[in-house]
């Protein structure tokens, strides 16, 4: 029998966080103000706390990671590694499948490894509260989980339709002593406003994302910031401890390197956490694949733009430069909740553009197949999100047979599926529908952006 789990001995943990925007071939487009021009550090200080800000901006190949931000992380890190050897012999494939297992979080997904370290830099910055949006809750159920450790408070606005419609991640919110209301609320200035005017709006993630940061912005005492859970450079920073840990124990389990790397993106965060230690192996010379995958539904990646765009509906972000289906885009009901951002985090695109990745759209139909599968031979219900990456893996182990090649595929199990089984229900009993983003639509919302500063294609024309 083949090893099946790969372990990694807590005393080698990584102790230091990996920042690709120092060894990006070409320096990546700066965030701009409403005025056009780059945005200094101050104009984000109301918003998040500097410590955080100076990590935002920092081109330092590596970065510490505080020893009390572990002890935190301990209680499920270093996660495992294991080997799909169940799936490997129902493909009959030559490739070897190797998942880093990030479901095993106390909240079940990869975001934890950021809410931990958002929170503990709130916390040393002297900050009490920290207000946040979530659409499905898997954001919230972390945030509320980190702030329960660290003694904070959490405030979490919830989309009024997942509120109501799907009520466990927010009763994980309360269990871990957040305070979780639907938004639009009649908290906020921008929570009255759209219930005065829309009272029976099912709530988006553009509205919470207003909500939290007016509440963040408007405590007098100044004690509270925001904190948003994928898309931002220190974010993706967090998230580098899973591909650094996956490399220790490669090496342990033999495999010089990986072939193809594979992860979903939604804001990019999870994909970027496991892939970015080997995209800089890449630009050093490796001969790596490394695919995000996306849903055919919300192909920001695959069909939209390289531009100047807001990161939230309320256009209350300063502009970044990334693919972009416009800040207005409405995404359709898809059931991966956590893929159905409108943008895509600047440092993936940067490195698109650079030509280092090779993006790839799957729709939920082949995803839910390829979930099923997984759960009927390696057993574990993947999360809707994660069942995009797995669609990819699946295709390039059949391709490997085809091929006859012994390749290593390494793919991030960003989460797991236990609390959203209404999906693999509709998918069961065959209500489940594709859904490709018609061109005039994708035109449509570009439109609105159109008039923005335009963002140069940087690339040096080595891949
Ligand atoms: C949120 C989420 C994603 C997408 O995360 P990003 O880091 O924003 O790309 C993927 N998988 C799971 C299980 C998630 O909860």
């Amino acid at each position: 029998m083949n090893k099946v789990k790969i372990p990694l001995d807590e005393s080698d943990i990584p102790r230091q966080w990996y920042n690709l925007a120092a060894d990006l071939p070409t320096p990546m487009l700066p965030p701009l103000g409403p005025d056009g021009k780059p945005i200094g550090p101050e104009m984000l200080a109301p918003v998040f706390p500097m410590n955080l800000i100076e990590q935002e901006v920092s081109t330092e190949r590596w970065i510490d990671i505080p020893e009390e931000i572990l002890n935190i992380l301990y209680r499920w890190r270093p996660a495992p590694l294991r080997r799909a050897v169940y799936l490997e012999k129902y493909l009959d494939t030559p490739a070897r499948i190797y998942f880093k297992d990030e479901s095993t979080s106390p909240p079940g997904s990869h975001k934890p490894n950021t809410a931990v370290a958002q929170a503990w830099y709130n916390k040393q910055f002297g900050i009490k509260k920290i207000t946040t949006e979530t659409g499905a809750g898997q954001w919230g159920s972390a945030l509320a989980f980190a702030c329960q450790l660290l003694d904070l408070e959490c405030k979490v606005y919830m989309v009024r339709i997942s509120f109501d419609q799907k009520p466990f991640r927010k009763i994980m919110m309360q269990v871990w002593g957040a305070n979780c209301v639907a938004s639009p609320s009649p908290e906020t200035n921008a929570g009255r406003k759209i219930l005065a005017e829309l009272p029976d709006t099912p709530g988006s993630l553009g509205m919470a994302i207003s909500e939290a940061i007016e509440e963040a912005v408007t405590d007098t005492t100044g004690k509270t910031r925001y904190a948003l859970g994928s898309v931002l450079n220190h974010v993706m920073l967090h998230q580098t401890i899973m591909g650094l840990e996956a490399k220790k124990q490669l090496k342990s389990a033999n495999e010089k390197s990986p072939d193809i790397v594979i992860g979903c993106a939604g804001g990019g965060s999870n994909f970027a956490g496991l892939s970015f230690p080997f995209v800089a192996d890449k630009i050093n010379g490796a001969d790596i694949k490394i695919i995000p995958v996306e849903p055919t539904a919300c192909p920001t990646m695959t069909r939209a733009p390289f531009a100047y765009d807001f990161g939230d509906t309320a256009c209350t972000t300063p502009l970044l430069a990334m693919h972009t289906l416009g800040h207005s885009f409405v995404p359709p009901p898809i059931h991966a909740g956590g893929l159905r951002y409108h943008g895509m985090a600047p440092l993936v695109c940067q490195a698109i553009v650079e030509g280092l990745m090779e993006p790839r759209a799957y729709n939920q139909i082949d995803s839910y197949g390829a979930a099923l599968l997984w759960a009927r031979t390696e057993g574990f219900i993947p999360a809707p999100e994660t069942s995009q990456a797995l669609a990819a893996v699946v295709d390039e182990a059949k391709k490997a047979k085809e091929e006859g090649k012994e390749k290593v595929i390494l793919f991030s199990y960003s989460g797991h599926g236990l609390m959203d089984l209404a999906g693999y229900d509709a998918f069961m009993s065959g209500r489940l529908t594709d859904y490709e983003l018609p061109e005039e639509d994708l035109k449509k919302y570009i439109e609105d952006i159109k008039n923005y500063p335009k963002a140069e294609i940087r690339k040096s024309g080595k891949w």
